[in-house]
C-alpha cells in the first residue's frame, strides 16, 4: 500500500509518497507560498530528475491538486492513478487531550482538531486546510491525523500541571503538552529495535536537537515529561525562541523594550534564543564558524544551549531514577558533533561517558544508527536520524491497512 503523508502549513504543503510493503520513499516534494506572490512546487520522483513548477497557487485545494498532478504525471509521476493512494497520514500539531494517538478522520475528529485551534492558532488550522483539500481531491480515501502532542499524554499530572491555580487548568487547559511526539517516540522505538532490548524495560531521554528542540523522558516507552510545554516556546533555549524564562521578564521588558503582547510573543519566538543571544545566527553552523574566528557572543550561545540541555538530562534522569540510553536526533543532534559531546560533559558521575574521537568521527550521521559511548559507559549515548514522514506512514497504515 502506498500512503501519501501530508504536512500543511500556513503557506505551505510538504509532501512524501511511501510504499509501505517496503518501506522505500518514491517521491517526496513540497509547495511554498500559496496564496503569496512567487508560489512554486517542487517535486522530487525517486529515480527521476527533480521538477520545479512556478506558478501562482491560490489556496490549499489548487496545492493539494498539484501534488496529485505531480505524482501521476506520465512523465514525471510515480504512480498511475489517485487509486493507488491507500491512505493520506496527516501532521497535525496540536490533539489537546482529545488524541494519544493517531485516528482515523471523521467530522468528530475535524472539529476537535477545530477546538484545539486555539492552543495551536498557526499551526491547527492549516493542517485543516490540508486535510479538507484531500477529502474535496480524494473523497474515497481514508486520511488519518497523527498529533505531535499524543505521545506525551501518557505524562502524569505531577509533570503535566504547571504551579498556577488549578482553574487555569480546568477552566482553560493551560498545561504542558509537549510537541516533537512523533520524533521522540520514534526514536525511543528504534532505540529498542536496534539493541535488541524490551522498551518496556528502558529508561530513555530522546534529545530532538533542530531549530526547535525538546528533550523526553520516555519511561517504559511511555513520554513521562517533556521540555517544551503549553506551547513550544518552553524548555531547551532553541534557533531564534528562549525557552524557559522568569514570566517576569515579560512585562519588564514590554516596559524597557516598548513591546505590545503579540510584539512580545513574536520577539521571545522568533528574536531570542542562539539568534538572540549571539547576533549572529539561528545555524549552529554559522555559530560554530563564528565561534572560531573569536566571538564570544557565539561561543556563548553555544554553551547556554549545551548547559541547559545537560540540565534536563540531569533532571530526566532523576525524575526516572536512572537512564539506560542518551539519544540525539534531528539537524543539530544528527550533526553536531560539539553540541553531543558539551551536552554530556560532565554526566559521567550518571555513568554517562561519550566516546570523543568516535563522535568526532560521525560528525554527520547521516541516515545511520551509531552508538557513541564508550564500552565502559554504563549509560548508552546513540546517535538516531528521526523520520517523522515515516512514523506518519505507519501509524497511518496501521490503522488503514
Ligand atoms: P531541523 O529543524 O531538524 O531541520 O534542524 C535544523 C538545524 O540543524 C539548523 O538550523 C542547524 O542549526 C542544524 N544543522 C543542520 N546541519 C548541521 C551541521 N552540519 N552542523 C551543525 N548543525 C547543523
Amino acid at each position: 500500500m502506498n500512503i501519501l503523508v501530508i504536512n500543511a502549513g500556513s503557506s505551505s504543503v510538504k509532501y512524501q509518497l511511501i510504499e509501505m510493503t517496503q518501506t522505500k520513499v518514491i517521491a517526496k516534494g513540497g509547495i511554498e507560498r500559496i496564496g503569496i506572490e512567487g508560489s512554486n512546487l517542487e517535486h522530487k520522483p525517486n529515480g527521476k530528475d527533480k521538477i520545479v513548477i512556478e506558478t501562482p497557487i491560490a489556496d490549499h485545494t489548487q496545492a493539494i491538486a498539484m501534488v496529485l498532478d505531480a505524482l501521476t504525471d506520465k512523465d514525471h509521476g510515480v504512480i498511475k492513478s489517485m487509486d493507488e493512494i491507500g491512505a493520506v497520514g496527516h501532521r497535525v500539531v496540536h490533539g489537546s487531550e482529545f488524541f494519544s494517538s493517531g485516528v482515523i478522520v471523521d467530522d468528530k475528529v475535524l472539529g476537535q482538531i477545530q477546538e484545539c485551534a486555539e492552543l495551536a492558532p498557526l499551526h491547527n488550522p492549516a493542517s485543516l486546510m490540508g486535510i479538507k483539500a484531500c477529502q474535496k481531491i480524494m473523497p474515497g480515501t481514508p486520511m488519518v491525523t497523527v498529533f505531535d502532542t499524543a505521545f506525551h499524554q501518557t505524562m502524569p499530572k505531577n509533570a503535566y500541571l504547571y504551579g498556577l491555580s488549578y482553574e487555569a487548568y480546568e477552566k482553560f487547559r493551560v498545561r504542558k503538552y509537549g510537541f516533537h511526539g512523533t520524533s521522540h517516540k520514534f526514536v525511543a522505538e528504534r532505540y529498542a529495535e536496534i539493541t535488541g532490548k524490551k522498551i518496556e524495560d528502558l529508561k530513555l531521554i530522546t534529545c530532538h536537537l533542530g531549530n526547535g528542540s525538546s528533550v523526553c523522558a520516555v519511561d517504559g516507552g511511555k513520554s513521562v515529561d517533556t521540555s517544551m510545554g503549553f506551547t513550544p516556546l518552553e524548555g531547551l533555549v532553541m534557533g531564534t525562541r528562549s525557552g524557559d524564562i522568569d514570566p517576569a521578564i515579560v512585562p519588564f521588558l514590554m516596559n524597557k523594550m516598548h513591546m505590545n503582547l503579540d510584539e512580545t510573543i513574536t520577539y521571545l519566538n522568533k528574536q531570542c534564543g542562539v539568534w538572540g543571544l549571539s547576533g549572529e545566527s539561528s545555524d549552529f553552523r554559522d555559530l560554530w564558524k563564528a565561534s572560531g574566528k573569536g566571538i564570544e557572543r557565539a561561543t556563548v550561545a553555544l554553551q547556554v544551549f549545551c548547559y541547559r540541555l545537560k540540565k534536563f538530562i540531569g533532571s530526566y534522569a532523576a525524575a526516572m531514577g536512572g537512564v539506560d540510553a542518551i539519544i540525539f536526533t534531528a539537524g543539530i543532534g544528527e550533526n553536531d558533533y560539539l553540541v553531543r559531546e558539551w551536552s554530556v560533559e560532565g554526566l559521567q558521575f550518571l555513568g554517562a561517558i561519550i566516546d570523543k574521537p568516535l563522535n568526532e568521527e560521525f560528525e554527520h550521521v547521516r541516515g545511520n544508527d551509531v552508538k557513541l559511548s564508550t564500552e565502559d559507559s554504563t549509560v548508552d549515548i546513540w546517535c538516531i536520524p528521526t523520520n517523522e514522514e515515516l512514523a506518519i506512514a505507519k501509524e497511518t497504515y496501521a490503522l488503514c491497512k
